[in-house]
């Protein structure tokens, strides 16, 4: 069955240039897909360099009456934001859901996770304050403040089409900054809908532009001399490639990376608690989050429990549309974002049983009655996985869960240390001492005691370590402050009848 509609009858979703929606001069377009049904829904024009020169003006023109706006003036343009995104948020999930795939309330919390770093951002006549000392010398004060950079651009993944975004803008635009958002070409019907509550809001026409597409707007981004700064969240090797070409080209640079999350069971564990948390945050959102756990180290006698426990709670999980009901009730997990990569999870599968890992479930093969088409996949459970395995050492991005046997703590930190990924980790146990142990020598960036999925709240900053992360700074939070703005220092002494005169030789102002 060929899923394409006639490109007449669906919906084409524009740029977003300069405070009104603008059509794309590229000539290339993308489709998007309902995941539940299949079918290809609207199609989004995808941006050239040109249109990114567009957008990248519009922001250009709009930033020097923004940079200046006082900061109180621009937190009130966001706390109206703020309310419209609330009163917004059931479409804005129904748009998450119908282009990605996962639950409208798995949706409408992503939703609220982003609105929390509006919250945030609304502090920033607080939050940008500088420092001051007087009297650092005779007659001598300094102080300290913090500027925005100027045209910030933000691209972003495909599995949080609000929240991810909304890491980045909110704080960016509170800085004084003016932005380009490229979101996914797979998701971006979302961005539009911000983009104009923004301005109902009161934002300035070009202080916050769109641009869709692939890598050619996302290489005109990089190359572009205008922008400032990068932000990026999605795949490690594109976050690499991101991290050094805007580099290369004189930018700032954050650029999150992909993740393999691992959780340790303790044999001191509530079991069955363990076991509910892993099944949200391994198979939530089919598993497609940068914070599932994606592989669980059983350490000792946890293993044989736990994989029972795991085995029985996903084998009743309820599949569906999004916004369907299954036995009467939302369904625990959608469909795969598109075909293709639905097939590539489904692979892995495949690839496990042929490394010799022992299959508890298999989610292959799935039908939803009524979503034939759907890109659906039932959660897959391995046991008895060791570290040189496919399944273990790529990023799978699905329902699929490994559990690997560990002897004891030492050796459940030394496996997660020897990762190449460290976005998040989490510990299972009623031990302070061990849990202790654990934050203190595991080499991750967000880490959760008895917390499965340990997303920092808006006022703490998000990210990785080593290949989750290229950069220094995370986001939101302090990290997301420092990173849309540059600090500057002033040393000032006002003429005084009794000032020393200044002298040739090395300052010292005692
Ligand atoms: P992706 O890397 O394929 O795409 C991310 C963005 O980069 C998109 O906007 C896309 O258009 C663009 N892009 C893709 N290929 C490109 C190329 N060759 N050159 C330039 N730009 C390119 O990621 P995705 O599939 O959309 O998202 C899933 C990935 O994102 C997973 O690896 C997941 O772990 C990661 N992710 C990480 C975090 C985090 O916080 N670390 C959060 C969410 C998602």
């Amino acid at each position: 069955m060929n899923n394409s509609v006639d490109v007449k009858v669906v919906q084409s979703v524009p740029l977003w240039i300069n405070g009104k929606p603008v059509t794309a001069s590229g000539q290339r377009s993308g489709e998007i897909t309902n995941p539940a049904t299949g079918i290809v829904t609207k199609r989004v024009a995808f941006s050239n360099a040109a249109d990114v020169d567009a957008a990248v003006q519009a922001a250009q023109r709009a930033l020097p009456a923004w940079r200046t706006a006082p900061a109180l003036r621009r937190a009130r343009i966001l706390m109206r934001f703020r309310e419209l995104m609330e009163s917004h948020r059931d479409e804005l999930a129904q748009l998450i859901t119908e282009e990605h795939g996962k639950t409208l309330a798995d949706a409408g919390g992503s939703v609220q996770r982003g609105i929390e770093v509006i919250e945030f951002a609304m502090g920033i006549p607080h939050l940008i304050k500088g420092e001051f000392s007087e009297e650092v010398g005779t007659g001598v004060d300094t102080h300290s403040l913090r500027q925005p950079l100027g045209v910030c651009a933000g691209i972003t993944p495909f599995n949080f089409p609000v929240m991810v975004p909304l890491w980045m803008f909110p704080v960016a635009l509170a800085c004084g900054n003016t932005f380009v958002l490229k979101p996914s070409e797979k998701v971006p019907s979302a961005s539009m809908l911000m983009a104009s509550l923004l301005k109902e809001a009161g934002l300035p026409d070009g202080v916050f532009n769109v641009v869709h597409g692939d890598k050619e707007a996302v290489d005109a981004l990089l190359h572009h001399p205008d922008i400032k700064a990068i932000s990026f969240v999605g795949s490690t090797p594109i976050a690499k490639y991101i991290y050094e070409t805007a580099a290369r080209n004189g930018k700032r640079v954050q650029a999150l990376g992909g993740a393999k999350n691992h959780a340790v069971v303790l044999p001191d564990a509530d079991i069955e608690f363990a076991a509910d948390a892993l099944i949200g945050a391994g198979y939530g959102s089919a598993g497609e989050r940068c914070m599932a756990i994606s592989a669980v180290v059983a350490v000792g006698a946890a293993a044989d429990p736990l994989v029972a426990k795991l085995k029985e709670k996903a084998a009743n999980l309820r599949i569906g549309a999004g916004d369907s009901r299954v036995d009467g009730k939302e369904p625990d997990m959608g469909p795969l974002v598109t075909r293709v990569h639905r097939d590539k999870v489904a692979g892995y599968v495949d690839k496990g049983v042929t490394e010799g890992a022992t299959l508890v479930l298999d989610g292959r093969g799935i039908k939803i009655k009524g979503n034939e088409e759907g890109f659906f996949l039932g959660p897959s459970l391995f046991d008895r996985v060791h570290p040189d395995m496919a399944i273990y050492k790529d990023e799978i991005f699905g329902p699929v869960l490994v559990v690997l046997r560990a002897d004891t703590l030492d050796d459940a930190i030394r496996l997660i240390n020897a990762n190449p990924y460290a976005n998040g980790t989490a510990v299972f146990t009623r031990s302070g001492g061990a849990a202790r142990k654990f934050e203190r020598e595991i080499e991750v960036g967000m880490v959760g005691i008895n917390v499965p999925i340990p997303v920092p709240i808006a006022f703490y900053s998000f990210g990785g370590w080593r290949s989750s992360l290229f950069g220094d700074q995370h986001m939101h939070g302090m990290e997301g402050v420092r990173f849309y703005t540059r600090g500057k220092v002033v040393t000032t002494r006002w003429p005084d009848t009794n000032a020393l005169p200044t002298g040739f030789n090395m300052p010292t102002l005692g």
